[in-house]
């Protein structure tokens, strides 16, 4: 990607996830600082794209803090080659930083417009690994399964059935679980038939829903 003139500001956001995600992979960080921010974010926010905070994105939505990114990027571990499925594209940028780390992204989404507007930034920005595709994200996207690894960026008490299902064996699924304030990363490792669980740290994400959203 080329230079723009958030670069200074950009590798600065990315010093401040260091130290806020300690032993984050340098290939993580390095993803980082390759995906422009402010290209997922209207214009207006700009001057706060680079700030370790969550912006909104319309439709009641939010794009996820960068330490937070971080975090769960490090925690599914995307090497490269593998296909990655992502439920709740949002903005885009989370599929963008997985497509430099992974061989190819599947992303699902819930609300048309959101998911047309995150396919224009990614052709914009050269990002050819990542599909789009309006709907449920609960059930997957059986017919591009298994995966190696799939991300939940929308959060619910329990993560469907039907995500788990889509997960080869030795994969991983990381997901927020929780409601409202009481919400954490939780990471499964797909071992030997058994699913393994390790929680991670407290998060806050907008709520995984049933169905297709508005407009
Ligand atoms: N990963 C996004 C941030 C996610 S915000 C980014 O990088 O910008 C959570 C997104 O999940 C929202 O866009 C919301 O519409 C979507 N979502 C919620 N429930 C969903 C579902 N059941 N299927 C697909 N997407 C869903």
């Amino acid at each position: 990607m080329t230079p723009d003139r958030f670069a200074a500001a950009r590798r600065r956001m990315v010093q401040a996830v260091a130290r806020a995600v300690p032993g984050c992979p340098d290939r993580v960080l390095e993803a980082l600082v390759r995906v422009p921010r402010h290209r997922f974010v209207d214009e207006a926010l700009w001057p706060r794209a680079y700030r370790d905070e969550a912006l909104p994105i319309g439709h009641g939505q939010t794009i996820s803090k960068p330490s937070t990114v971080a975090r769960m990027t490090a925690a599914l571990g995307p090497g490269p080659g593998e296909r990655i499925l992502e439920v709740g594209t949002g903005s885009g940028y989370q599929a963008a930083v997985l497509a430099l780390l992974a061989g190819a992204v599947f992303t699902v989404e819930r609300i048309p417009a959101l998911a047309v507007r995150a396919r224009t930034r990614l052709d914009r920005l050269g990002i050819r690994n990542v599909e789009i595709r309006p709907g449920d994200g609960r059930i997957g996207w059986p017919e591009q399964a298994p995966f190696d690894a799939v991300l939940v960026t929308a959060a619910a008490a329990r993560v469907p059935r039907s995500l788990f299902e889509q997960v080869r064996p030795g994969g991983r699924l990381v997901a927020p679980v929780g409601e409202g304030e009481d919400q954490r990363i939780v990471c499964w490792l797909h071992a030997g038939g058994e699913w393994e669980l390790q929680e991670l740290d407290p998060c806050r994400f907008v709520p995984l829903r049933e169905g297709m959203g508005g407009r």
